[in-house]
């Protein structure tokens, strides 16, 4: 694969975060347009994703296309920390989540990317990412925009507001589900 030689050659590593617990680092340089990682993990459907994680506080799950089915995050890209400012964007390509850096990153930098987090419920996904405009809110613009209108969040969730409320711990620090910006369920 044409893409592996870039890939063994950055070395990313994982440890403590300004922004949130723990993130993910690149120890080399990356320029600008590369593929920085997969976003790997077990794909499940929307429904199977709300059932396991209905009550958790952290998920790690990854919208895929209309939203009818996400990943399950389980490898490094899953530690990657939000930024409303960030260095990398996400790419769907064949039901696979790209990780790619929109500019030159150096080494030391922390690898983030713009979660765009849509259906998280009654969480407020507040974010601390520390950028001069950060919106406040790891939402989406567009999830954001549906909250302030008081609809429901997406329509696969809207029957689920009219259940009872389970408890839920305060400021969650992964939301719901993130989404490639192009593909973010309407
Ligand atoms: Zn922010």
């Amino acid at each position: 694969m044409k893409t592996g030689r870039i890939q063994h050659r950055m070395a990313l590593i994982i440890r403590s975060s300004l922004i949130h617990a723990a993130g993910c680092y690149t120890t080399t340089p990356i320029r600008k347009g590369a593929r920085v990682i997969e976003y790997t993990g077990h794909p499940l459907t929307k429904a199977e994703g709300d059932r396991v994680y209905d009550s958790s506080v952290v998920t790690y799950l990854f919208g895929l296309g209309d939203g009818s089915m996400v990943i399950d995050g389980h490898s490094m890209a899953m530690f990657i920390n939000h930024s409303c400012r960030p260095n990398c964007e996400t790419e769907e390509i064949d039901s696979h989540v790209w990780i790619k850096a929109i500019r030159n990153i150096a080494a030391g930098e922390e690898i983030t990317y713009d979660y765009c987090l849509y259906d998280g419920g009654e969480d407020d996904a507040l974010c601390n990412c520390g950028a001069e405009k950060c919106r406040g809110t790891m939402y989406s613009r567009a999830e954001m925009s549906r909250r302030a209108a008081g609809k429901s969040p997406v329509k696969p969730r809207a029957r689920r507001h009219a259940e009872p409320r389970k408890a839920r711990k305060k400021n969650p620090v992964r939301g719901r589900i993130a989404a490639a910006k192009r593909t973010e369920p309407q």
